[in-house]
């Protein structure tokens, strides 16, 4: 059986209080799926003392590069140390805002994993992809250059996070049956890779989960979590999600 994750990504949000808010009520989320929190790094520390050792932590971003002259980013060590377990990378935000192609996403998933980090690679398709029916070919693009940089084996110690463009933040969910097919897909082609890694594999969905949609999606067959933005900044909404998986 595939672990369940219901992953928080707070993006630039957040405080200390919030930190504590969440470490209070997440104490009720030791059982069911796996639960973890992606603050803002200054955040990092805090939240390693505070929240219960059941609950995860992770990272937004990492660097590609392992140390050295480049200001303003940090390191997979660094995280491993600050006491994350994972890293998201390639976020729509990244790649559109600033600039993030698939090699760098790639280089940063293989950074990740050599730190001993679990990289959560988010994958997704803009509107006028969806329209132009190319969603398959772009998330199949963007998986195709983590294979390229980390081999057929890629997957076997990652996550997946399908978050189609313009559902995120935008309040538009993809329907069970949108989000099903992808993640129907993008396991299929990770097996034809290595079908062990694809049978493992936890693939999430993101894009305006909620509690009042989660479970639905949370019952597809290839849905095996969520990686939540906007309902992660509320404790109250955030674990009524973990709930429903
Ligand atoms: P959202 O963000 O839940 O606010 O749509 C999801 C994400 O960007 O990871």
């Amino acid at each position: 059986m595939r672990r369940k994750i219901i992953a928080g990504n707070w993006k630039m949000n957040g405080d200390g209080e919030l930190v504590r808010r969440i470490a209070e009520r997440a104490a009720d989320a030791a059982s069911g799926a796996e639960l973890a929190v992606c603050p803002p790094f200054p955040l990092l520390a805090a939240a390693a003392t505070q929240l219960p050792s059941g609950v995860r932590l992770g990272a937004q971003d990492v660097s590609e590069y392992e140390a050295g002259a480049y200001t303003g980013e940090v390191s997979g060590a660094m995280l491993r140390e600050a006491g994350c377990r994972y890293a998201i990378v390639g976020h729509s935000e990244r790649r559109t805002l600033y600039s993030e192609d698939n090699a760098r996403v790639a280089g940063k998933y293989v950074a990740a994993q050599r730190a001993g980090l679990t990289p959560i690679l988010c994958i997704g398709e803009s509107l006028a992809e969806r329209d132009a029916e190319r969603t398959e070919a772009v998330v199949a693009e963007q998986l195709g250059a983590v294979f390229e940089a980390a081999g057929d084996r890629a997957f076997a110690e990652g996550v997946v996070a399908y978050e189609p463009v313009w559902a995120i933040g935008t309040g538009r969910t993809a329907t069970p049956e949108q989000a099903q097919a992808v993640h129907a897909f993008v396991r299929q082609r990770v097996a034809e890779r290595d079908t062990d890694s694809a049978e493992a594999l936890p693939i999430l969905y993101g894009g305006s989960m909620k509690a009042d949609n989660a479970a639905e999606l949370l019952a597809q067959p290839d849905v095996d979590g969520g990686l939540i933005g906007g309902a992660s900044l509320d404790p109250e909404a955030f674990l009524a999600i973990h709930r429903a998986a």
